[in-house]
């Protein structure tokens, strides 16, 4: 952590300290006081925010500052239980942009651009913040919203956008209607922004591929302002994050305890800065990890690496934490494996036995990559596992990554 970031750190908790009635009584409760934190290293003292805090706080017992500063609210979409309700200032719609400005600027985006705005406008926080961004940089924002397809395509080539917002499923519909329509000649795209889900290389490839645009992917939750907290740039080595803003944390999710640099676990985010919903070690329960080092780019501000899971995702093997999208990216770095695969976890002889069983190609001999797997297997992620290549179309198919991982353990 830098001598200025910890010093915003500081400054942060003492406003927590007086003008949040949440963070008054954590701390209450917690037994540490803010005057224990004289060093990055005691920030680890200081009590985690959990989601399942703010949706006990419904509606605003969140709010740090007096009714009359707030300016606007947004919300979660509450899929399971209530939903979270984020108060913002001025300011702090103000800093959003500022952060979304940059996202579009580290992705190449000028003010000569056209940014067709797919995602939802309203409670959810999408919409809005893609478009307050275009609009700070100074390009020319299209606000369409979701759906409409039709709409969309006309306004696309009509205006000649030339870059879009999207969620990664809504990218690929409007990937497949270009195709299908055989129109990909009047339309004008370059970039596709692209955020709000996990999405595996053979999407992307696909979007990118039909569409013709580079892909930039979005990081950014509702809690914490929205999309628009990182971003990846032209190198596509990681996602740029906004350091002077936030404070980014990976722990062990189930030690609660920061990891070694550069490995996977939970983000926790804290924001530095903002006024109307504070949050102090915030846990996003999104898997991921920090890039140490500098990016090729030259931009100063530190990276994350894509979001491989959900913390809910996660297994536990030989005392090692696995989450499935550590895997993808595995194989997607050994020629002739397929993104299909299956892990099987049993509990032998006292003992953890992981399987992983995945589809190669017919022209690649199985054993050999059976035996890179598990090299690269061993290590990226730590542990000696068993591998078994099978043919393409032999495992079930799954919507949901963590079907994927059977764990017969503890049945
Ligand atoms: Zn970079």
């Amino acid at each position: 952590m830098r001598r200025d970031q910890f010093e915003s750190f500081k400054k942060f908790i003492e406003r927590l300290n007086e003008e949040s009635p949440f963070y008054k009584q954590k701390f209450k409760i917690s037994g540490v006081s803010i005057e224990d934190i004289k060093s990055p290293d005691d920030i680890e003292k200081l009590p985690f925010t959990t989601k399942e805090e703010l949706r006990d706080i419904y509606p605003l017992g969140l709010q740090a500052v007096p009714d009359e500063k707030v300016v606007r609210i947004h919300s979660s979409s509450g899929t399971t239980g209530k939903p979270i309700i984020i108060p913002y200032t001025a300011q702090d719609v103000d800093d959003w942009a500022v952060m979304m400005a940059r996202c579009y600027k580290t992705a190449g985006v000028t003010p000569m651009d056209r940014v067709q705005i797919t995602p939802g406008f309203g409670l959810w926080t999408a919409g809005i913040g893609f478009q307050a961004g275009v609009e700070k940089l100074g390009a020319m924002a299209i606000p369409i919203g979701p759906g409409n397809t039709e709409k969309q395509l006309q306004m696309m080539m009509d205006l000649k956008t030339t870059v879009f917002t999207a969620t990664s499923s809504y990218a690929l519909v409007l990937a497949e209607e270009v195709a299908k329509r055989g129109i990909r000649s009047n339309i004008h795209l370059k970039k596709g922004i692209i955020g709000s889900e996990r999405w595996g290389e053979k999407m992307r490839s696909r979007i990118k591929n039909e569409l013709n645009v580079d892909i930039y992917d979005i990081y950014g939750l509702t809690e914490i302002y929205g999309p628009g907290i990182s971003i990846d740039c032209d190198c596509h080595t990681g996602l740029h994050y906004w350091d002077d803003y936030l404070y980014f944390e990976i722990i062990n999710p189930a030690t609660e305890k920061p990891v070694e640099e550069g490995q996977y676990g939970e983000l926790v985010i804290t924001t530095l800065k903002k006024e109307g919903a504070p949050l102090l070690r915030y846990r996003t329960r999104d898997i991921t990890r920090l890039i140490p080092g500098e990016c090729p780019c030259g931009l100063k501000f530190p990276r994350h690496d894509i979001i491989v899971g959900r913390t809910d995702d996660m297994v536990k093997v030989k005392g090692v934490n696995i989450y499935p999208g550590q895997i993808d990216e595995l194989l997607r770095d050994i020629d002739g494996c397929s993104s299909e695969y299956q892990v099987v976890i049993e509990h032998i002889n006292g003992k953890d036995v992981m399987k992983l069983r995945v589809e190669t190609e017919c022209r690649v001999e199985k054993d050999g990559v059976e035996r890179i797997i598990a090299e690269h297997f061993k290590r990226k992620i730590g542990i000696l596992i068993e591998t078994e290549a099978v043919s393409l179309g032999e495992l079930p198919r799954s919507e949901k990554k963590s079907k994927r991982i059977l764990d017969y353990r503890y049945q």
